[in-house]
């Protein structure tokens, strides 16, 4: 110990660390996925709302249920979705399932840049590929862990994480995939724990 320093691992200190860390790496993401959507021509908003429509489903698709997803304004998607419209990278439907309002899909030309814009994600990869499986599956339980207790504080409004889930059952099976989703009926392993499940539905 260092002396006039408090111990290092102390539970304050080494969580104040981990905040820092984990302030560090949101920043680091945000810095990587601006190079991306810059070099597409597109702003953040516009490069989040094509992420969101190469995964969700048809019914998700819809501007009112994608702004409460991306904690973005109504009109802030609205106008997005008409700037991606507008440079052929989305459509609009007629009608959604419905009947109610349009939803919006991607063009070709949207899917090859949903996934050009894939890239941001390289340097994370590349960081992570040394490392080990079980220390990557503690680091995801502890990551769903932290994502779920700031959905309960209200800071984060829309979690779409297995833990949050009400398909959810923890522990339920022997052996390496303890976990269960009632939905799919497939057995899941600490790993297997998604971040961003299209068919998530929150919990009671
Ligand atoms: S529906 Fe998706 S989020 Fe919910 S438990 Fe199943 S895999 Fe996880």
């Amino acid at each position: 110990m260092v002396s006039g320093h408090p111990p290092l691992g102390a539970r304050p200190e080494l969580d104040a660390r981990l905040v820092a860390a984990l302030e560090r790496v949101g920043q680091a993401a945000r810095v990587s996925l601006r190079r991306e959507t810059r070099r597409h021509g597109l702003t953040p908003t516009q490069a989040q709302l094509l992420s969101r429509l190469r995964t969700d489903p048809p019914r998700h698709r819809r501007v009112d249920i994608l702004a409460t997803r991306l904690d973005l304004t109504h009109p802030t998607v609205s106008d997005a979705a008409s700037a991606l419209v507008r440079k052929g990278l989305v459509r609009r439907s007629r009608k959604g399932p419905d009947g109610r309002s349009p939803t919006l899909d991607l063009t070709p030309a949207g899917e090859r840049t949903a996934d050009e814009l894939e890239a941001w994600q390289g340097p994370f990869l590349r960081a992570l590929a040394a490392r080990s499986a079980p220390e990557k599956q503690r680091t995801l339980g502890l990551l769903l862990a932290v994502i779920e207790h700031l959905q309960r504080e209200g800071v984060i409004t829309v979690a779409r994480t297995c833990t949050t889930c009400r398909f959810f059952r923890r522990d339920v099976h022997a052996g390496p995939r303890p976990h269960h989703c009632a939905l799919l009926e497939v057995p899941l392993g600490d790993g297997d724990l998604r971040v961003d499940c299209p068919e998530h539905r929150r919990a009671a």
